[in-house]
């Protein structure tokens, strides 16, 4: 077994060079991710002139946008509901409408830019496996109605749904809108672009520091310097470790189990004609889909948050979780228990005390977005639109969304954050177990 990513494995990466001696640009962004990616790309096309600079410590994409499972949501956060709970039904409706737009533009993007990143246009399913997971269905279902939703899609229960995926285990399934992407091809495809349009991307090229002079900002890395009129923090999981945003997140470990390839004989054992990734609705979700070389991706369950906002390499694998997810991938599909896993990986998302993501300017001028509570892809792209126009002063639909500027709640320092995590996990997985026991809806 592997605990290797294996998107990684589907187009190798050499780093290139660090920044060394010391540069001067209009935008300096720290992190090569989705986040400063799109933000980067967006820049240039809005002006092209702008000197760009990208500091990544290891190589783009080498964050959770290489890494990710590749569902392209159209979801904010940690879903509508919460979404909806924060920024009430209107202003909730207008975000939904920008990351929709967002992901059809990324699909956009690839073709025109022959970025090569697999991207399945099918739709997403959110699924049920029991009667307490319908009722979340149909609750989600009417919070879309209320944002004023139309042609809304239906609950597809029992016999529909298992013509979509046939798996017992299903017993009702709401298309929702999405793709689905390898993740790694798209952080490399969209570096590749952002080049050629005349930003520099330093790799291996780590930040220690940030600091003010006069009205420009000295970014300090391991060889050199940069000097910008202005910084861009787009390091979402790991934004932990500069100052003023370490109260503001908690990296927390979600992982996933890959099988290897299935033979066409073991494909057909399942009918699952379109090939939509799927969601089971639960405070810890689950989901599976299947890759370009007809693997099967399954992760979610229990996420796991590490004592000091911990995110060393030595957790990439968690042999609980790990047993949970093959036993719940075996029980939606036992036609395909003799496939081997070959992979059992986690990486790190970032989540806020609000559970939905925050972009802005801080009062020291530096811009930042973060926070993307597992569903970065598509909200990235529209996180690099609210930073375009924030950095270029528009006032536009995008900087009026309302996770821009807003107030944060602060996580407390430690022990408290691990304790308070430690019983919001006890809670939200007791009730995922048990609904009837706590049928209120936490999050
Ligand atoms: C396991 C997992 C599964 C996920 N699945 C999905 C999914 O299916 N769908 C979905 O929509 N989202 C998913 N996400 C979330 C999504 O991947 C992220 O929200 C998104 O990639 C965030 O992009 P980013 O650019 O902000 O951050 P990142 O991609 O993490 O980029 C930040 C970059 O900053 C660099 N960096 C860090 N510190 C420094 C420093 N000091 N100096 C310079 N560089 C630095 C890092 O090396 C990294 O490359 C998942 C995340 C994880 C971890």
């Amino acid at each position: 077994l592997k605990t290797t990513v294996f998107w990684r494995e589907t187009e190798p990466v050499t780093p290139g060079p660090p920044l060394r001696g010391d540069v001067s640009c209009d935008v300096c962004i720290v992190g090569g991710g989705y986040t400063g990616l799109w933000t980067a790309y967006l820049l240039k096309q809005a002006q092209p002139t702008l000197d760009i600079h990208v500091l990544e410590a290891e190589y783009a994409g080498a964050g959770a946008s290489g890494h990710n499972d590749g569902f392209v949501t159209p979801t904010i956060g940690h879903g509508l509901h919460g979404c909806v709970h924060q920024f009430g039904p209107r202003r909730a409706a207008d975000a939904y409408a920008a990351v929709g737009r967002s992901i059809m533009e990324i699909s956009r993007f690839c073709t025109k830019n022959n970025v090569h990143a697999e991207l399945e246009r099918t739709d997403l399913l959110l699924v049920a496996t029991s009667p307490g997971q319908e009722r979340r269905l149909r609750d989600d279902l009417s919070i879309a109605a209320s944002l004023g939703g139309r042609n809304l899609p239906r609950i597809l229960r029992d016999a529909e749904a298992r013509e979509v995926i046939g798996s017992a285990a299903i017993r009702a399934a709401l298309p929702g809108g999405g793709a689905l992407v390898n993740p790694h091809k798209l952080a490399r495809g969209l570096a590749r672009v952002v080049v050629e349009h005349h930003a520099v991307i330093h790799e291996r090229t780590r930040v220690h520091g940030i600091e003010r002079l006069g009205g420009r900002y000295r970014v300090r890395t391991g060889q050199g310097m940069v000097q910008a009129g202005t910084v861009v923090i787009a390091t979402n999981a790991y934004q932990h470790v500069f100052r003023p945003f370490k109260p503001r997140l908690l990296p927390v470990w979600s992982y996933a189990v890959v099988t290897e390839p299935l033979t066409s004989r073991q494909l057909g054992r399942v009918h699952w004609p379109n090939r939509e990734g799927f969601i089971e609705g639960r405070n810890f979700i689950r989901f599976g889909r299947l890759t370009a070389d007809n693997r099967v991706l399954f992760g979610g369950g229990r996420a796991a948050y590490r004592y000091g906002r911990n995110m060393h390499q030595r957790f990439i694998r968690d042999r609980r979780v790990e047993a949970s997810l093959i036993s719940a991938f075996h029980g939606y599909f036992p036609e395909w228990k003799d496939v081997p896993i070959s992979h059992s990986y986690g990486g790190c998302i970032a989540i806020t005390r609000d559970l939905v993501p925050h972009a802005g300017r801080l009062p020291d001028g530096t811009y930042y977005a973060y926070g993307y509570c597992g569903n970065g892809i598509a909200m990235s792209h529209t996180a690099g639109k609210i930073l375009r126009d924030l950095i270029l002063q528009r006032d536009s639909e995008y900087t009026r969304l309302p996770l821009v500027n807003r107030r944060e709640g602060r996580f407390l320092p430690e022990p408290l954050s691990w304790l308070a995590a430690q019983t919001a996990t006890a809670v939200l997985a007791t009730q995922d177990r048990y609904p009837r026991a706590l049928p209120w809806r936490f999050i």
